[in-house]
């Protein structure tokens, strides 16, 4: 394919970059401010110097434009809540005092104050700080850091565009302040709002920004004819200043859909959207509205949640669709490269021939600016590299880490009856009943015990040689053994071994699967100065040999009680790990799907009696737009099924999910055919119980009655009290008693105290249940 020399030439940007720095810099300058070893002006000199290292990192490599204002100490929607303002009441003699202390009081809460609520962005497994908003709020302009910001950027001489969260997505993402109506509508505040951003853009014109970003990612989810008149009247208001900067606006991680044409008649300069994945759907959208005549578009070609190597060839062919439909095309990845690790050739463990297929941050600003430069002038200016990258993607294509033909065969024939259990439901617990044994109201846990000090510090002991594995596994020995001894002490009704051997619920098992990479220095911002290191869906998934077997049957061997296996289920460990992007995310579930039912299967000829699959991820990985939620949930659904569907119909299988708010998935829940749910609702007080029922769920279910999240030790009373509520949606022969989620996080004395009362609960309501 020849393109022809675009009229304007196609200029490289992105809208941002991952944060911490190559040594992870920015995490320890934090927390050790946060404990008194590093001084603010010591925090505030690493940061400046953080951003200058990317700024120039990022126009050394050739990037034209580089963003300013997306760097943060914590959160940039938590940035937002400054810039306008909108700090909480409780929060404001913290800001007072001094804005730093104020910022982390409002990020994490002091003795005294809750933070802000913390929720997943999107998407996408970064989480952001939810604004408090009411009618009483006011809002005033703070442009400090987004000045300051682009000051620096500028004073390296190089061409700087802010960005910052637009208004609309910000409000949209708001929640009632505490004491505010819980039907508060947060849009309402927009006039109020659109002064402060007027501000702040006249600010940025001012100190020298000639474009200004506004992210507007919450548009290309569904919204009502309100919401997207709101994005009308925001757009025609902030496109009528007379004293601003050339505004342009960026969507991503979906499709604009309905809120393109809105946004293309703005009066705005610019647009960005995204091109991957579900999104690619705006080439059409953009056709169907005429193009952006007279506009520039931002074209993410680039994934930017993804670590794989562009096609480079592909996103071409994209971007030279596009020069027609807009009066100029630059190149961008999907979103902000802050949910990718910073840089793959930091990767020594990762065979050469495999890191080949890698693009990290750094990567992903080579390839747009060589995307750039073949747009701008022709792809006989990028011989070298597309010749490369055509390289690096057949070996991807061709590798037998890709292409196992004993898992693709094993897939292939996977039938409809694979993903059923033999019997329904109603046959199999009278089934489980009989072999089970268990009074009414059994009680269990969801699995995991606290990780202590001592385990930590033996998993880092055998990860650098100081103890060997047969000491490592003695440790672990030692763990189950008081965790078993404690369940029996106590009288829970079904065990669990604890998970000591586990540091992550994904990543062990992505360490024994076969197809699965790891990397030493991948990380990604979790939330605030939390990083996780994915494990990468790299090939054909398979498992060796069984992974958990070993400790549910030693667990089992030193008690008569029924311990549960546990494992994490096939959409979780899509959703907390990078995908395949070479093949559908169905035929990867079933892959891992297929994996998890030889452990399933191997963990019930063990002698295992009662199963669980974890799938806290269900549903935070619904797609962002309703019409793509039947197919997600038919391939997650039928995962969960292939999984466990392998197993004795008096084998009982249970499943767990951490939240509560899951009434537009029940249906899918009830599919997953599970025999046992446990959900969190300690702090709806059963709200859960009810939404079941209302929904005529028809399985046993364990809607928490002790709230894990925080070292507060229910009373007996106090769970017995949930219990009876529980009670009366749910029937005794279906309810379980159990805590909201695992007790990885807790400590062991507040573990004790509240499972006591919570097996006291249980007898205390056992016995005012009518004797039948
Ligand atoms: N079994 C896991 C545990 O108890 C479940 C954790 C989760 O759902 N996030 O830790
Ligand atoms: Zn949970």
């Amino acid at each position: 394919m020849t393109t022809k020399p675009a009229a304007a030439a196609a200029r490289a940007t992105v809208y941002g970059y991952p944060r911490q720095g190559q040594h992870r810099e920015l995490k320890k300058a934090i927390e050790g401010y946060w404990k008194g070893r590093v001084t603010a002006d010591a925090l505030r000199a690493t940061t400046a110097e953080l951003r200058r290292t990317h700024w120039l990192r990022l126009a050394e490599a050739g990037i034209h434009e580089v963003p300013t204002g997306d760097f943060s100490l914590y959160d940039h929607v938590l940035d937002t809540t400054v810039m306008v303002g909108a700090i909480p009441e409780r929060h404001r003699d913290a800001v007072a005092a001094g804005p730093l202390d104020g910022l982390f009081a409002m990020a994490r809460g002091t003795q005294d104050v809750a933070p802000l609520e913390m929720t997943k962005w999107f998407d996408t497994n970064y989480h952001y700080l939810v604004p408090e908003l009411g009618p009483d709020t006011v809002f005033t302009a703070d442009s400090g850091k987004q000045v300051g910001e682009l000051a620096e950027a500028l004073s390296l001489g190089l061409t700087a565009r802010p960005v910052l969260v637009g208004p609309v997505t910000y409000l949209l993402l708001a929640k009632p302040a505490p004491g505010v109506a819980a039907d508060f509508d947060p849009l309402t505040l927009l006039d109020r709002l659109l002064p402060v951003y007027a501000e702040v853009l006249a600010d940025l014109r001012a100190a020298g920004a000639t474009w200004v970003q506004l992210d507007e990612p919450a548009l290309v989810q569904d919204r009502t004819p309100a919401e997207l008149n709101a994005a009308a009247r925001a757009y025609r208001d902030l496109g009528g200043l007379a004293d601003r900067p050339k505004l342009l606006v960026a969507s991503y991680f979906d499709r604009l859909g309905e809120a393109l044409p809105v946004l293309a008649k703005a009066p705005v300069e610019g647009l960005a959207l995204d091109f991957t994945g579900s999104a690619a759907a705006n080439l059409d959208g953009l056709a169907a509205v005429g193009g952006l005549p007279g506009k520039r578009l931002v074209a993410g070609v680039v994934d930017g949640r993804n670590i794989w190597v562009n096609d480079l060839t592909k996103s071409l062919t994209t971007l030279g669709t596009l020069l027609g439909l807009a009066d100029r095309v630059d190149v961008s990845a999907s979103c902000s490269l802050l949910h990718v690790p910073l840089d793959a050739t930091a990767e020594r463990d990762i065979d050469p021939q495999i890191l080949r297929w890698l693009a990290f941050a750094r990567q992903k600003t080579a390839e747009i600016v060589t995307l750039a430069k073949g747009l701008a002038h022709g792809t006989s200016a990028i011989t070298a590299e597309l010749a490369a990258n055509r390289a690096d993607l057949a070996s991807r294509a061709e590798s037998p880490l890709t292409r196992d033909p004993a898992v693709r065969a094993r897939t292939g024939a996977v039938s409809a009856a694979d993903a059923r259990r033999s019997q329904p439901y109603a046959e199999r617990a009278v089934a489980q009943h009989a072999h089970l044994g268990l009074p009414l109201l059994p009680t269990t846990t969801i699995g995991s015990f606290p990780q202590t000090t001592e385990l930590r510090t033996a998993r880092a002991d055998l990860r650098a040689s100081r103890i060997d594995t047969a000491g490592y596994e003695e440790r672990v020995k030692a763990e189950i053994q008081e965790v078993i001894a404690f369940q029996e002490k106590t009288g829970l009704d079904v065990l669990v071994h604890g998970e000591p051997e586990r540091n992550d619920m994904v990543q062990y098992f992505a360490e024994q699967l076969t197809g699965y990479l790891a990397t030493q220095h991948g990380w990604v911002q979790s939330y605030g100065t939390r990083y996780v290191r994915p494990p990468i869906l790299a090939g054909d998934i398979s498992r060796p040999t069984p992974m958990t077997v070993r400790w549910t049957t030693y667990a089992q061997s030193l008690t008569h009680r029924p311990v549960k296996g546990m494992l994490t289920g096939p959409v979780t460990m899509l959703a907390w790990s990078f995908v395949r992007d070479d093949q559908p995310l169905g035929e990867t579930a079933r892959q891992v799907a297929l994996a998890l039912r030889d452990e399933v299967d191997d963990l019930e000829a063990a002698g295992t009696s009662v199963i669980q699959v974890d799938e806290p991820a269900l549903r935070e990985t619904l797609p962002l737009r309703r019409a793509d939620h039947p197919e997600y949930l038919a391939w997650a659904t039928e995962a969960f099924r292939l999984s466990t569907g392998g197993v004795r119909p008096d084998t009982q299988i249970h499943t767990h999910m951490c939240y509560a708010e899951f009434g537009d998935i029940v249906r899918a829940i009830d599919d997953l055919d599970a025999d046992v749910i446990s959900l969190e609702a300690a702090r709806s007080h059963m709200q859960v119980a009810r939404e079941l029922a209302a929904h005529g769920y028809p399985r046993e279910a364990g809607p928490g009655v002790y709230d894990i999240h925080s070292p507060r030790v229910p009373s007996a009373e106090e769970a017995a009290e949930l219990l009876r509520t529980g009670l009366k949606a749910i029937p005794a022969e279906r309810l379980w008693v159990n805590p909201d989620c695992g007790l990885k996080t807790r400590g062991w004395p507040e573990t004790r105290a509240s499972l006591e009362n919570l097996v006291a609960a249980a007898r205390t309501v056992r016995s005012e249940l009518p004797a039948s």
